[in-house]
């Protein structure tokens, strides 16, 4: 025992710092993103908290995209501002304006592609490179492109140079668990000082996952690039049918020509031509709220809810106004609506659409 060194996974110390399953596991999600080392912790927004607490001090300051996944941003605002970090938003979709808000106290730096419910792909290499060029680290938060799309430690591969994310968080809540019944997140790194990091950190907050919970995800894991495929295609088939209908003044999915960063999702995602399972409409402001309320409420396949990555179709409405400073230009105004395509079939989710618009009328 006295041999025996918690931080090394040849050794069984105590469940709370792995098991072998859970080392299996981070493994294989090391291996899927292209990185080197992995933490498991019990959710995705405890890998969120994990690697800012790792990686930050008081004094500091972290920068947050626009679109960045809310539960971030009040993570940094309810917890990180009382021990002194500090946290400020820029834009994604303007590398300049990244530029602009580094200062001497910025050490990290957030990015996510696409952004969470808006679904604007942002110029990742570009963004990455302000960081670099500024020596701040960037996080990614991987969960949209969950490994398939592209690859956060190595984005632009053949060009003989190396830029990477230095942390990449995934919430594998979504795809690898894909059953919408476990709730688990990474940290992978492919530097070992950041990695030892993140382990201290993960140790001393004591945020260790559960055996059972790291076999089902070991199970799914080898269907997730099937389904997320499945997901794909049928997204873009209903993404395509809403643009057609008058009640959605936009259809937001980066895949989609004239989507807001449809260009960059292009040459990040196009040789792998993935582009994950969400997409977001923006209704008619003519509508009013209980309106909107009420197409949700009438769709029987969609269920309400916020998750996805499972094989349950979901659907939230987002009153943006409240989420964002201003109003991005890029996008029309009103309601927002996202939808999380599930693996049903996309005739039914089609035609449940149909008659849930008929509601609006
Ligand atoms: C769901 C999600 C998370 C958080 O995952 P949980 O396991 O639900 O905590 C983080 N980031 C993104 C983009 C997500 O969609």
């Amino acid at each position: 025992m006295r041999e025996f060194e918690w931080k090394d996974k040849s050794a069984y110390t105590y469940g709370l710092h792995g098991t072998p399953t859970t080392y299996t596991l981070e493994e294989r999600i090391a291996t899927l993103e292209g990185g080197r080392y992995c933490v498991l912790v019990p959710s995705g927004l405890a890998a969120i908290a994990n690697a800012a607490l790792a990686l930050l001090k008081a004094g500091d300051a972290m920068l947050l995209p626009d679109n960045v996944y809310g539960p971030n941003q009040a993570f940094a605002e309810g917890e990180l501002a009382r021990w002194g970090i500090s946290t400020q938003v820029y834009d994604p979709m303007n590398p300049a304006d990244l530029v602009s808000k580094i200062t001497p106290a910025t050490r990290l730096v957030w990015v996510e592609a696409a952004g969470s419910v808006t679904l604007e792909f942002p110029d990742l290499p570009a963004l990455l490179q302000v960081c670099r060029d500024r020596k701040v680290w960037c996080a990614l938060d991987n969960t949209w492109g969950a490994g398939l799309a592209f690859n956060p430690f190595d984005l632009l591969p053949g060009s003989g140079t190396t830029l990477g994310v230095d942390v990449s968080v995934h919430a594998l809540t979504k795809y690898p668990s894909g059953g919408g019944d476990v709730l688990m997140g990474s940290v992978v790194t492919r530097d070992p000082a950041l990695h030892r990091r993140v382990q201290r950190t993960h140790m001393h907050l004591g945020l260790g996952v559960a055996a059972n919970d790291a076999e089902l995800v070991l199970r799914s894991l080898p269907s997730m690039a099937l389904r997320y495929r499945a997901h794909d295609v049928a997204t873009r088939a209903l993404a395509q049918w809403c643009s057609q209908q008058a009640e959605f003044v936009q259809v937001l999915h980066p895949a989609l020509a004239g989507s807001p960063g449809h260009a960059h999702w292009q040459a990040l995602c196009g040789a792998q031509d993935a582009a994950a399972g969400l997409f977001s409409v923006v209704l008619d402001p003519r509508y009013t709220l209980a309106q909107v309320d009420a197409f949700c409420d009438a769709l029987a396949l969609f269920k309400l809810g916020y998750s996805w990555g499972g094989p349950m179709s979901l659907v939230v409405p987002y009153e943006l106004a409240r989420m964002r400073v201003g109003w991005p230009g890029h996008l029309a105004r009103g309601t927002l609506v996202r939808f999380s395509v599930g693996l049903e079939a996309v005739s039914d989710l089609q035609a449940d659409l149909a008659q849930a618009l008929q509601k609006l009328a």
